[in-house]
């Protein structure tokens, strides 16, 4: 099943072939029928099954054929809230691109930003308003934007806008536009709280869902490691090196300890650089940049501020916490395998943060294997503190048995990863060490109810 059968306009359809999409993702499959017969639509699905174009794509087209009939108002007519900035600015990229072809503009609102740049595009008027909640409702006291014409409203990772305590927000937003509007509401995860809110905003949703909702895309290979606290940095250095990653995202539990893993790894000689809410936005966008531009060979991120990461191509993630909800963990591995694409996720395990592990545990319904990480054994010594390059010569404090300097040449051109089991991924320019037995969860990536992605995951 093509595109075609949805009966997009031509220019959308345009915009779809730009971006170079010939087969609907499963999400989009079901959800973006009902939602241009006018429906409201619940969908239930991560970050990286396509949800963004599920509720753009109908929505241009539903706004472009007023458009066409109703002259060029330009007050918004759709209004998109999410939960985090990055993500604002993501759905609004992806507006800007499906839509390329058609004369709808948007604008995306958020906080951390001067308001003036987007008083001056609110006044020019705009088609389109992505949002979060707090900066749309300063301009909303200000009477600075206009929400009375609103004919579309989407809620994008719902889940995440309710845990990040934007449900009050929410409900003042939405008691603001017309009551008689199409409604999307998009999420991970589909809680009591979000059904409530759901039931409160939407009218007879047609809910959908693609693939087992509490599950990662199976492209996704997950290794969760025991390392003891103190050698997860020589681990982190042992892992980068061992398995030649290319474009990693690091996750850590806080900004402090975000800085540390940077610094450590320029002092190492790694091109990586932080993000975290202490930096401002032009800083995080110029690290956002560099990470895609592959000017940053890691990208070190708290949960906040990687939210909505949207960086195809994303090798490995590696948490180098173990986050203490499950959610955040799904959330975050979702940053690789994006696209249909595979990716590792390495999870580093302290002994204090098993409690974590469980919750994960019971999140997803699985058994998770801890392994050592292969050829990896944490020194019971004195730490060495000196860190003088992943390909250094000496072992760091955990000693490794793979031979240093093996893969000296580190990010070439075109290198990609092997998986644990042999298979190629990506071509390679030489061959991949040989690494111990896989610490791979298979009784994920065999999990049926995640199937679903994996029809789109070669186009
Ligand atoms: P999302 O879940 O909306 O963040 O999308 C994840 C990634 O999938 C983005 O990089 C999109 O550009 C990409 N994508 C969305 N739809 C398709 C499609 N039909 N074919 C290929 N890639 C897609």
């Amino acid at each position: 099943m093509g595109f075609t059968t949805f009966g997009l306009s031509e220019q959308i359809m345009k915009g779809i072939r730009a971006a170079g999409y010939t087969v609907p993702t499963p999400i989009q499959k079901l959800a973006i029928e009902p939602a241009l017969a006018g429906n409201d639509v619940i969908g239930c699905a991560q970050t990286g099954t396509g949800k963004t174009a599920a509720f753009v794509l109908p929505m241009l087209q539903r706004l472009s054929a007023a458009d066409a009939t109703q002259g060029r108002e330009r007050h918004p007519r759709a209004l998109v809230l999410t939960p985090t900035r990055e993500l604002c600015q993501q759905v609004q990229d992806a507006v800007a691109k499906y839509g390329r072809f058609l004369s709808i503009r948007s604008v995306s609102i958020y906080g951390g930003v001067s308001m003036e740049n987007q008083l001056k595009l609110l006044r020019r008027g705009t088609d389109i308003v992505v949002a979060t909640p707090g900066r749309l409702l300063d301009h909303m006291q200000r009477r600075t934007v206009d929400l009375s014409k609103i004919q579309v409203l989407v809620l994008d990772e719902a889940d995440r806008m309710l845990d990040m305590g934007f449900i009050n927000d929410v409900r003042k937003i939405i008691k603001e536009i017309p009551a008689k509007r199409q409604t999307f509401l998009f999420s991970a995860t589909l809680s009591p709280e979000i059904n409530s809110l759901a039931a409160n905003i939407l009218r007879d949703p047609h809910t959908v869902s693609a693939g087992e909702r509490r599950n990662p895309v199976e492209t996704i290979e997950q290794h969760f490691y025991s390392v003891p606290q103190e050698a997860k940095m020589d681990l982190l250095f042992h892992a980068l090196d061992a398995e030649k990653m290319q474009s990693v995202l690091i996750f850590s539990r806080t900004k402090h300890g975000a800085d540390k893993i940077c610094k450590r790894l320029e002092r190492a000689n790694v091109n990586a650089v932080a993000i975290h809410s202490n930096r401002t936005q032009s800083q995080r966008e110029r690290a956002l940049d560099g990470f895609k531009q592959g000017k940053f060979r890691v990208l070190v991120a708290t949960d906040i501020a990687a939210r909505g990461i949207d960086v195809n191509g994303i090798s490995h993630v590696i948490n180098y916490d173990i986050p203490p909800f499950a959610e955040d963990y799904i959330h975050r591995i979702g940053r690789t395998g994006r696209a249909g694409a595979t990716g590792d996720a390495i999870t580093f395990v302290g002994r204090d943060e098993q409690q974590y592990l469980r919750r994960i545990e019971q999140y997803v319904g699985k058994k998770i294997p801890l392994k050592s990480y292969p050829g990896f054994t944490p020194s019971t010594s004195a730490p060495v503190v000196r860190h003088t390059g992943v390909h250094s010569a000496t072992p760091l404090r955990g000693h490794s048995s793979h031979t240093p300097g093996a893969n000296s040449n580190h990010r070439p051109a075109g290198h990609g990863h092997q998986r644990p089991d042999g298979k190629k991924r990506v071509p390679m320019t030489t061959p991949r060490r040989k690494k111990g037995p896989p610490g791979k969860m298979d009784s994920y990536s065999s999990d049926s109810s995640a199937s679903s992605d994996s029809s789109w995951s070669n186009h």
